[in-house]
């Protein structure tokens, strides 16, 4: 196996992380368990490129599960943080920016009339529900089946990522009385969000949804569907949420809502907006942000919040994501896409290739998904061969069948070429 022999400088990593962390790991998808390979460590990253801990190179399309849309050190957003660390790092106060990103942030989605930062996107999740429960006074939050927003115990009810990955449906520790707060239907099911309005009248606090899946897999929403959440929520007196934590500054600058034309109440954000340090931010409405403490009675806070060096990165991520590398980014996931699809079909292998803008999945079946049941329903031995396989041709995809891949706008024809150069071998050996 390239890079395991024994004795391998990552097999000695390896074995200490097991004896350190659950699993080996602080996030479970990093194990690589549902690909049926040892994981990898990763040191170094240099825009498509990651390297190993044996110094091997791959094109990379983990991309930081979606904050590396840059691809990996970029000078300028290194050069950010190197002119803020000098000045120290977190200082208990606010910092100007604060102010910065949070302006850049309000300019380009313009729902966001008030925005609060917080270290993750979990964070930011548990903090906007908060604030739809105190703004309603209601309990309840739907959310849809194989979407993963965060770890908070609400949240862990048919979760995506990882927990999809494992088959966890939902998370032992999550007390009873939690887990009946959630409502979970299928995603692109109007008929069920309407009949679970209905089926608990003036209850449901909130909808939550990503408004374009990405931790199933890749799963477009269906025309008519964002809209119906929308007018849906509006007339039953619920929010809507979107969370954009991974489609924000990825579908685009406006993210999904600027894509599809749909306002929500609130929307989580996360990821690209720290351009690769810990961040996430949620933000909405004028009169539901005024809620959260101190402004209002909705408790929220973090000593590390709107940390300088997190800033410095999110500002030069955002300043560097111009229209055109927007465009760019989204020409190369397409050829990707082409020439994935391509592959499959000269290999005989199944695949059907789901892509929204810059996010791409390619699912071991026959067409491409509707909801999480279609998605969970892939062939994950034949995922894990052929993420075997392009490891092996020096291509890292996501150790999962249930994850979005993420091209950078570092990559350029050089590393399309080479990933479906490598699909090409791979597709053939996943459909042996
Ligand atoms: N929401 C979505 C849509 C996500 O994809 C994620 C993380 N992948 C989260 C929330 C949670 O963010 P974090 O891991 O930063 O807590």
């Amino acid at each position: 196996m390239a890079g395991l022999a024994v004795g391998s400088r990552t097999t000695q990593l390896v074995r200490r992380a097991e004896r350190l962390f659950p699993g080996g790991v602080n996030s479970p998808v990093r194990a690589f368990r549902s690909v049926g390979r040892p994981p990898l460590l990763l040191e170094r990253g240099r825009g498509p490129h990651v390297w190993d801990s044996d110094g091997l190179r791959y094109v990379d399309y983990i991309g930081a599960w979606g904050a590396a849309i840059l691809g990996h050190a970029d000078p300028t957003v290194i050069a950010a943080i190197e002119a803020t660390t000098p000045n120290g790092l977190a200082l208990g106060a606010t910092h100007p920016l604060e102010i910065e990103l949070g302006e850049a942030i309000q300019a380009a989605m313009p729902s966001i009339e008030r925005i609060r930062f917080t270290s993750s996107g979990t964070e930011a999740v548990m903090s906007a529900l908060r604030v739809a429960r105190g703004a309603t006074g209601r309990d309840l939050v739907l959310k849809f089946a194989g979407a993963y927003h965060g770890h908070a115990d609400g949240m862990l009810v048919e979760p995506g990522s990882g927990a999809a990955t494992l088959a966890i449906v939902g998370s032992a520790g999550v007390p009873d009385a939690v887990a009946a707060t959630t409502i979970v239907v299928p995603f692109n099911d109007s008929g069920a969000v309407s009949r679970a309005f209905f089926e608990h009248p003036g209850r449901i606090a909130a909808v939550i949804v990503e408004p374009v899946v990405a931790n199933a897999g890749v799963i477009a929403p269906l025309p008519g569907f964002l809209e119906h959440l929308r007018t849906t929520t509006r007339a039953e007196g619920a929010l809507l949420i979107f969370d954009e934590v991974i489609t924000g500054f990825r579908l685009g600058p406006g993210g999904a809502q600027a894509r599809f034309g749909v306002r929500p109440d609130l929307t989580t954000l996360g990821k690209v907006i720290g351009g690769g340090m810990p961040i996430g931010a949620y933000g909405g409405r004028a009169d539901l942000m005024n809620l959260v403490a101190p402004a209002g009675p909705v408790y929220q806070a973090g000593t590390l919040s709107g940390h300088p060096l997190a800033m410095a990165a999110g500002v030069a991520t955002l300043v560097a994501l111009t229209p055109e590398r927007y465009e760019v980014l989204e020409r190369t996931t397409a050829e990707l896409a082409d020439g994935l699809a391509a592959a499959a079909a000269a290999a005989g292998a199944e695949i059907a290739i789901a892509r929204v803008g810059p996010l791409l999945t390619a699912f071991f079946r026959p067409s491409v998904p509707v909801d999480a049941a279609e998605a969970l329903a892939s062939d994950r031995t034949a995922y894990a061969r052929f993420f075997g396989s392009m490891l092996d041709g020096g291509i890292l995809l996501p150790p999962s069948p249930f994850e979005a891949w993420f091209p950078s706008m570092a990559h350029g024809s050089a590393e399309i070429e080479a990933t479906i150069a490598a699909a090409r071998i791979a597709f053939a050996e996943a459909a042996a």
